[in-house]
């Protein structure tokens, strides 16, 4: 089974070894989170590309597990993969916080809006 074998990172270099994911599929690096682009469908290894897939995105699936969804540097691909027992808790928070670190709009519009609904929720009280 080749995602149950040792590989090196070829992101970071980190030496990543089966043990320890908690689950058979380890398919990214539990230090930078990051993957290799193998798999047209999950598990196929019939990909050519070979590109490193960065971690872009958290998502929560049905059963509220935590995902990543990785985007290849070569072809852009995107792919969700499920998280490991241990995958880098402070990088998964990183990037799951990052949309909202870097929001839309200025941050200081956005008291604005809070200030507006508080007051309308403390006129709704009276
Ligand atoms: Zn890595
Ligand atoms: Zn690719």
């Amino acid at each position: 089974m080749a995602c149950a074998e040792s590989f090196t990172c070829k992101a970071c270099g980190a030496f990543v070894v089966p043990e320890g994911a908690g689950s058979q599929h380890r398919n990214h690096c539990p230090k930078c989170l990051s993957s290799i682009h193998v798999d047209n469908e999950p598990g196929d290894r019939a990909s050519l590309c070979k590109g490193i897939m960065i971690p872009i995105g958290v998502w929560i699936r049905k059963n509220g597990e935590w995902a990543i969804i990785h985007r290849c540097q070569l072809c852009g691909t995107l792919s969700s993969n499920r998280i490991a027992a241990d995958d880098n808790p402070v990088l998964l928070m990183s990037i799951a916080l990052k949309p909202l670190a870097a929001p839309p709009f200025p941050l200081g519009r956005m008291e604005q809006i809070v200030n507006k609904l508080s007051e309308k929720s403390y006129e709704h009280k009276q």
